[in-house]
């Protein structure tokens, strides 16, 4: 069976209505290449009637593996959401499916770029070992500054005169002036 978390407007008529849990991660199709792992999503909410619609509130939280940009290595960041809040005007006879809505939230919370620690130290760029496990012994100072690529900038590629096409330009004479 599909796993639903949804409310219609007869169910929350005399009292809001409780939701919690826990979702399979995987009905939220979350994707991202430094994503090692999405864990399942628990949650605690509730939906009230106010007047013209209904609320969306409560709090979601899900455990991530991500991989350190810096240094490749895996790590837990965990997603938490609290005080989520969605408006839901008034509709008779629908079925409102919470789960878009919470998958955005998700979303905004798991920013892309993350490394594992603030002081994570990365990989050397010449032997490729992780600096965060000592110091490799390469000299890494005979590197230009500013990254590998940088030498390239200085490089300037000619290409051969284009040929002109006097005949390409007729189409173009029309244009409309306004
Ligand atoms: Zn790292
Ligand atoms: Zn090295």
């Amino acid at each position: 069976m599909k796993f639903r978390l949804s409310f219609n407007f007869n169910q929350i008529e005399r009292a809001p209505l409780r939701f919690e849990g826990t979702a399979p991660a995987g009905c939220f199709d979350i994707s991202d290449d430094d994503l090692v792992r999405f864990g399942d999503v628990r949650y605690e909410l509730l939906v009230s009637q106010i007047s013209g619609g209904a609320m969306l509130t409560g709090w979601i939280s899900a455990r991530t593996t991500r991989r350190c940009v810096r240094c490749l290595r895996g790590f837990d960041f965990d997603i938490q959401v609290r005080d989520l809040d969605h408006f839901y005007e008034k509709e008779k006879d629908r079925e409102f499916d919470l789960i878009p809505d919470l998958r955005e939230d998700i979303l905004l919370a798991s920013p892309s770029n993350l490394a594992c620690a603030e002081g994570c130290k990365g990989l050397c760029p010449l032997c490729g070992a992780d600096l965060n496990d000592g110091d490799c012994g390469c000299r890494r100072d005979d590197l230009p500054a500013g990254g590998a690529w940088d030498g390239l900038d200085g490089l300037r590629v000619e290409i051969g005169p284009a040929k002109k096409n006097k005949g390409v330009s007729h189409g173009e004479s029309k244009k409309k002036k306004i």
